[in-house]
């Protein structure tokens, strides 16, 4: 019993501690991967759900290591939070996605391009400065960016945020309210800060049609946006009933697999009505 024991304890300790060096391993690794070009953008449509046109493209970090093999954002992005890396990575997110519209507008592409901003870069003091500065390095107007804020980000510090913001809203820039109904929503977001685009959380739509209370939150925070004069845009449609229901509804914008999965570049352009050459 007392050997058992023993070596209870020791699988446990190994456990423990390969999960520390897997962290470790990460840590260290995505400082590399930026360089190695492990890390590239995947573009997802953003459609109108009357004509099923694109109003934009979200894009969505992926890394791809030949060591560990494809590795969600999920998993490297609460890593590259608590390190500060979030901030480089993010900078370089605008740079390629900016870079990429503009690329498509020269082809004739209208729409804009959706990029998703962390708190760590938001609570800088010249997040504004930085985003318009990288518009104007990639020569791409500013009303074809949108910015994704999460609500929990947004409430950090209101009065930096709706500064900051706002610089970006003056100059074009469309600001998104990401995962909406997710966290422990205040409506006194939506009030103080210059939101132009909802987007309800996908684990509201999961469950739309089985779950009254799903529907009802939904139904809800459509009426709200546009009493707002806002958009909306429901996450994560993977079935023909979930986008009659979300049309009933007159949500505004759609995103999904039932459409399009996040895709590389060359891939997405299908669905931005680009003509072939
Ligand atoms: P998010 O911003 O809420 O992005 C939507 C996520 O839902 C994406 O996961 C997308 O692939 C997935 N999705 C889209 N349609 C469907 C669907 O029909 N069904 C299902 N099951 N999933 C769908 P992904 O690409 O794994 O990204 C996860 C999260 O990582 C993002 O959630 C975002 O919070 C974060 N993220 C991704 N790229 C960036 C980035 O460049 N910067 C920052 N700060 N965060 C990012
Ligand atoms: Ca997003
Ligand atoms: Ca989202
Ligand atoms: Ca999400």
């Amino acid at each position: 019993a007392k050997l058992q024991g023993k070596n209870r304890l020791r699988r446990f300790d190994a456990s423990m501690s390969s999960a520390a060096l897997d962290m470790l391993t990460l840590e260290s690794e995505l400082w590399k991967a930026l360089e190695r070009n492990e890390i590239e953008l995947y573009y997802q449509p953003l459609l109108q759900v009357a004509k099923q046109q694109a109003l934009g493209v979200e894009a969505l970090l992926r890394w791809k290591s030949p060591r560990y093999g494809l590795i969600s954002p999920d998993r490297f992005i609460p890593i590259a939070e608590e390190n500060g890396f979030i901030v480089k990575l993010g900078e370089w997110v605008l740079q390629e996605a900016s870079r990429q519209c503009k690329r498509w507008m020269e082809r004739g592409y209208e729409g804009s391009i959706s990029v998703n901003v962390s708190s760590k870069q938001l609570m800088l003091a010249n997040f504004a400065g930085c985003v318009l500065r990288i518009l104007e390095e990639s020569g791409l107007p500013s009303d074809r960016l949108c910015l994704e804020v999460t609500e929990s980000t947004a409430l950090l510090d209101v009065d930096h945020t709706r500064e900051q913001l706002s610089l970006l809203t003056e100059q074009g820039v469309t600001i998104a309210l990401d995962d909406f109904g997710k966290g422990f929503s205040s409506l006194s977001v939506l009030n103080e800060l210059p939101f132009e685009q909802i987007k309800v959380d996908r684990s509201f739509i999961q469950h739309i049609l089985d779950r009254p209370k799903n529907l009802a939150t939904v139904k809800a925070i459509i009426q709200l946006a546009h009493s707002f004069g806002g958009v909306t845009v429901a996450e994560g449609i993977e079935t023909p009933e979930q986008l009659e229901l979300l049309k009933q509804l007159h949500c505004d914008y759609i995103q999904g697999y039932y459409f399009a999965r996040p895709q590389p570049a060359s891939e997405a352009e299908r669905y931005l009505g680009l003509e072939r050459k």
